[in-house]
């Protein structure tokens, strides 16, 4: 009896010991580890995307709740995460450091620097998922984000708090649409932040690169998971950059944000979900990643001025597989967004860069957030392509084309040729607006085709040094009221007959 009494009360002291070492702390052990995904036993009351810690300090991501387990993600590397050993809730949902001081650098998806630039001072933690906006703090979209590539700003415009798909075969001019959009953004008090998921290394620093020279870099921070590194750090960093974008739209601020590209990311959490058994649905993919490309999207939002008056604007990117987005991941993104920009292998090749195909590119609210000025000439302008897309498999069979035909021809290829765009080029709103203002007026008529682009070079030189104040006055009134239209077709006549002078 006594001996027994000793050992309950031994047992006792050893059990307030363990409690003591670990009070207030809950613990969990892991199971199973592999390719950075784990299973952990005793963490009962653990929340989905909380932080758990590992025993060497490894930082794990909880994504899989079970009735007996949960299953973690590692931030890092898993090397010394050993089954047997300890695991500690912290309560916490994954957040990231963020400041102003990020803005001109490259970080993880930690928020951590990689770019050799030193440490960041951290103001504060960000959550890296978030309810998006409700309703009531939001406000439409009602200020234009040019991209400064006239194809875009004129027929599928975007406007501040959208979200556009930019989606397309490999290698078709996706990354370089969005590099364009952020190229000018210079001086529109927008913070950009471009948002690599599984890309070569040597891929993202020759962008950085291209960034730092146009001086995009000060005003841009790139989030970098490169495809060397484990699933789990592609897997978040979307979330890391949508929840930078939020610290700037929570201050009141205008910021885009770029996922290049959420096919990637769709991979890697189909890779993290077969590790932790999930059960596979269409494609492979768990039928939870709708939700997972929904969740993140929604978070895109322009507040309302009681609420600071700030935007978050998403262009996610997706890639394509010969050309078919009736697959499950780009079927889901492009009905979670406000509208998309299809990019062609067919029309790259053929010259036509940005390849973009018109008939199928939409924007659903954007058009509400355009200049005036440039709603009035780009309506003309999708008429005329619309005509020239019905008209040109005509013209391959007959040359018996009447007056009317073959001027809406002639018209639809060049415009076609003016809005051919040469990359890191982008042009201003009142550039876009003059040169195609020019185009409906009838002013590339009587140019060649091959001259298209000189022309338009020469009248731009000509707007911007010789005869300023048409620009100007776009840029003010942002309209084409009596007083531009005066200005502009005084302007673009003088322009046509030194052009036609000396090109004869
Ligand atoms: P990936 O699928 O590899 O990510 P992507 O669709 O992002 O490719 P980019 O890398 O942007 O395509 O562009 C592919 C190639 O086309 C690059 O060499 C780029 O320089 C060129 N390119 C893109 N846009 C234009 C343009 N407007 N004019 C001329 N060249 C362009
Ligand atoms: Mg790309």
């Amino acid at each position: 009896m006594e001996t027994t009494n000793q050992i309950i009360e031994e047992l006792k002291q050893q059990a307030l010991a363990f409690n003591k070492k670990f009070t207030g702390e809950k613990i969990g052990t892991v199971m199973e580890v592999a390719d950075g995904v784990v299973k952990i036993s005793g963490l009962a009351d653990v929340m989905s995307s909380e932080m758990v810690e590992f025993e060497h300090g490894e930082i794990g991501l909880v994504l899989n709740l079970e009735e007996t387990s949960v299953g973690a993600i590692v931030l890092g590397s898993d090397e010394l995460i050993k089954e047997g050993q300890k695991v500690k809730q912290t309560g916490k949902i994954l957040s990231i450091p963020v400041s102003e001081q990020m803005i001109g650098r490259v970080v993880n998806p930690l928020g951590q620097p990689i770019d050799d630039l030193g440490p960041i001072k951290a103001n504060t933690y960000q959550s890296i998922e978030k309810i998006a906006p409700g309703v009531i703090t939001r406000k439409s979209v009602n200020q234009p984000l040019q991209t400064g590539i006239k194809a875009i700003d004129a027929m599928v415009p975007i406007g501040r708090g959208q979200r556009e798909l930019i989606i397309g075969d490999r290698q078709t001019g996706k990354t370089a649409v969005a590099v364009d959009t952020i190229l000018n953004q210079k001086g529109q008090n927008v913070i950009c932040i471009y948002v690599s998921i599984g890309q070569k290394e040597s891929k993202v620093a020759r962008l950085v690169e291209q960034l730092r020279q146009s001086g995009a870099m000060d005003y841009t921070i790139v989030v970098s998971a490169g495809v060397s590194e484990a699933a789990a750090y592609s897997y978040i960093a979307p979330y890391a950059g949508a929840a930078i974008g939020e610290y700037f739209m929570e201050k009141g601020k205008d910021a885009l944000v770029i996922y290049d590209d959420l096919s990637k990311h769709a991979v890697a959490y189909r890779q993290i979900s077969l590790i932790l058994r999930r059960p596979p649905g269409r494609e492979a993919y768990p039928g939870d990643v709708f939700y997972l490309h929904s969740r993140l999207l929604e978070r895109a939002a322009k507040l309302d001025d009681k609420f600071g008056g700030g935007s978050l604007t998403a262009l996610p990117i997706i890639e394509t597989q010969a050309g078919d987005s009736s697959a499950y991941i780009p079927t889901n993104v492009i009905s979670i967004t406000d509208g998309q920009i299809y990019l062609e292998t067919d029309l790259f090749y053929r010259g036509i860069r940005p390849a973009i195909n018109a008939g199928l590119s939409v924007s659903r609210v954007g058009g509400s957030a355009q200049t005036k000025a440039m709603k009035k000439v780009s309506g003309r302008l999708r008429v005329d392509l619309a005509q020239f897309r019905e008209l040109e498999s005509f013209t391959q069979f007959g040359s018996d084309l009447d007056e009317k035909t073959k001027a809406q021809i002639e018209r639809g290829r060049r415009a076609t040729e003016l809005l051919k765009q040469p990359q890191y080029q982008p042009m201003l709103m009142e550039e876009q607006v003059a040169t195609l203002y020019a185009l409906n007026e009838g002013f590339y008529d009587e140019i060649a085709l091959d001259k298209v682009k000189a022309y338009e070079q020469s009248l731009l030189t000509y707007l911007r040094d010789q005869d300023k104040t048409a620009l100007a006055l776009i840029a003010k009134e942002k309209n084409l009221t009596d007083e531009v239209t005066t200005a502009l077709d005084k302007a673009l006549k003088s322009h046509q007959q030194m052009f036609l002078r000396e090109n004869k």
